[in-house]
């Protein structure tokens, strides 16, 4: 086992990386930018070393200056965390140069992979239905276009090397293809320092479903199942959950198996994500690969009772996975949201500034994997993720009571925090019937929205207390569903959605 771990990020998930090392007795090393040097991941670390001025791109992202630290420190692993350098070829690179183990996939796995171009390749060749669309980034606009009126508007155009939204443009007609194709470009040259980007046919509403693997060093991979990220607001997920209210245990298993091959195709070791779009037919399309450990990680955590961040520093030192596939079924239910630091009101712009005072919920199922604390202040130069915080329960329905309970104990005061949507989502009868797609929270903000009034809580109150009788009158461990209550679901679902604007 490894005896010292760099973790090469910041926030939530480096304390989160921290936490799994002083478990297992590994030390852990952090870096941190000027504007860090107070942050909740150097005060729990082991050890900390300065790494740069706040602009990630002189700090977070220096390959050379990570290097340098992990060899002072005499570390003898690297664990990336998400976001910065985590699905850059070059950092498993660096690593082997340096004699560091990279706790993640191959500089090859992770370019046959990661690219949303070659993960498409490689799913077709292993027979996986991917969304209609070109296979390689767009050369020629004129068949690009010609491409897109064949298979009919609307159409997406997508970076190719895209992550969190950026670089995609929807296109509804002809006429703004060419000025969407030049966005898109420029958005990705401007995110990525790659400027390609690649056509699909837009699928109307689907549900974003994923699915999260595992593999060691010596051929076992195994599915964990599936998370359902289908709130999202602009293509960027706000709640995650598992499993899925309309997973059937026949679906899973398809998908899972699709996710099992792509990842012994890519030759991939450690965890990953293989994201799919589910239609409102239960046919289920690849979109792309996360070659790294999820913000959502925790709803998989909480449902599979494993460790995933133990379990890729164990695969990563060249243990074997001690469990096969068959032997892994969801129990009970879980719920992730992303507590930002930003105004609701004003558009979800980042509201950084100084934490006054806090207060963390806890009490039976809650999880808070937060990188905050009280007096510290955001900086205005990162993502402003506060903490994720997580429900679990016998069900659904007992799940969200519990993510409601706790979003009321959570307070923050000194600066804007998006709780006030999550509490208005959790109260949503579309959402509490599971009848959304991935376009649905951005159609439910542009609703006007009335106070909640009393009755409707009491009416709510009284639904879930029905629920939970039920809940502990079935001796079913998990949450999941029938085929039958599930096509039930989707049913209802369609008709729903038939009546929305
Ligand atoms: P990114 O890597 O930028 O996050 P993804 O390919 O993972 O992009 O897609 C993010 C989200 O964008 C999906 O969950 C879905 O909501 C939407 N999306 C992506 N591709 C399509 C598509 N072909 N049709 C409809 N929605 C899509």
């Amino acid at each position: 086992m490894f005896r010292k771990i760099l973790i090469a990020n910041r926030g939530e998930i480096a304390v989160r990386i921290i936490r799994a090392c002083r478990e297992l007795g590994i030390k852990s090393v952090v870096v941190f930018s000027d504007v860090d040097r107070n942050s909740l991941h150097v005060r729990l670390a082991d050890e900390a070393y300065p790494i740069g001025p706040a602009p990630s791109r002189e700090s977070y992202l220096c390959l050379d200056k990570l290097m340098t630290v992990a060899k002072r420190a005499g570390c003898d692993a690297l664990h990336p965390g998400y976001g910065f350098l985590a699905e850059n070829p070059a950092l498993p690179r660096a690593c082997t140069d340096t004699s560091l183990t990279f706790i993640g996939p191959s500089a090859e796995a992770m370019e046959a992979l990661g690219s949303k171009t070659a993960g498409r390749s490689l799913a077709r060749g292993v027979d996986v239905p991917i969304v209609p669309g070109t296979n390689d980034p767009i050369e020629n606009l004129e068949e690009a276009r010609a491409l897109a009126q064949r298979m009919g508007y609307p159409v997406l155009l997508k970076a190719v090397a895209g992550g969190g939204g950026k670089g995609m443009r929807l296109v509804s007609a002809d006429a703004e293809f060419e000025s969407a194709f030049r966005d898109a470009s420029s958005e990705a040259m401007n995110a990525f320092g790659n400027a390609s980007v690649f056509l699909e046919k837009y699928l109307e509403k689907p549900r974003h479903i994923e699915i999260q693997i595992l593999a060691d060093a010596h051929g076992r991979v195994v599915s964990l199942g599936e998370r359902e990220c289908s709130v999202q607001r602009r293509h960027q997920k706000v709640i995650e959950e598992a499993p899925s209210p309309i997973m059937t245990p026949e679906l899973r298993k398809r998908m899972g198996d699709a996710a099992v091959r792509i990842a012994r195709a890519g030759g991939y070791v450690n965890a990953g994500t293989v994201e799919f779009l589910v239609d409102t037919h239960y046919d289920y399309y690849f979109l792309e690969v996360n070659t790294r450990l999820q913000v959502e990680h925790p709803v998989t955590e909480q449902v599979t009772g494993l460790d995933l961040v133990k379990l890729q520093i164990a695969i990563a030192a060249g243990h074997r996975l001690p469990f096969a596939w068959e032997s892994i079924t969801p129990r009970g239910h879980a719920m992730e949201v992303r507590l930002y630091a930003e105004d609701p009101e004003n558009n979800f712009f980042p509201s950084p500034g100084k934490i006054l005072s806090r207060r963390a919920p806890s009490g039976p199922g809650i999880r808070l994997d937060e990188g905050v604390y009280s007096g510290w202040t955001v900086p205005m130069d990162y993502d402003p993720l506060l903490a994720k915080l997580i429900a679990w329960g016998n069900s659904r329905e007992e799940t969200i009571a519990r993510l409601r309970r706790a979003l009321e104990e959570y307070t923050v005061t000194g600066i804007k925090t998006n709780t006030a949507l999550f509490r208005r989502i959790l109260a949503e009868p579309d959402f509490l019937r599971s009848e959304i797609h991935t376009k649905w929270l951005d159609e439910m903000l542009k609703r006007p929205h009335a106070a909640p009034d009393t009755d409707s809580h009491a009416a709510d109150a009284a639904a879930i207390a029905a629920a939970l009788w039920q809940v502990t009158h079935d001796s079913a461990p998990t949450s999941e569903r029938t085929e039958q209550d599930s096509r039930w679901k989707l049913d209802g679902r369609n008709r729903q959605l038939d009546r929305m604007p």
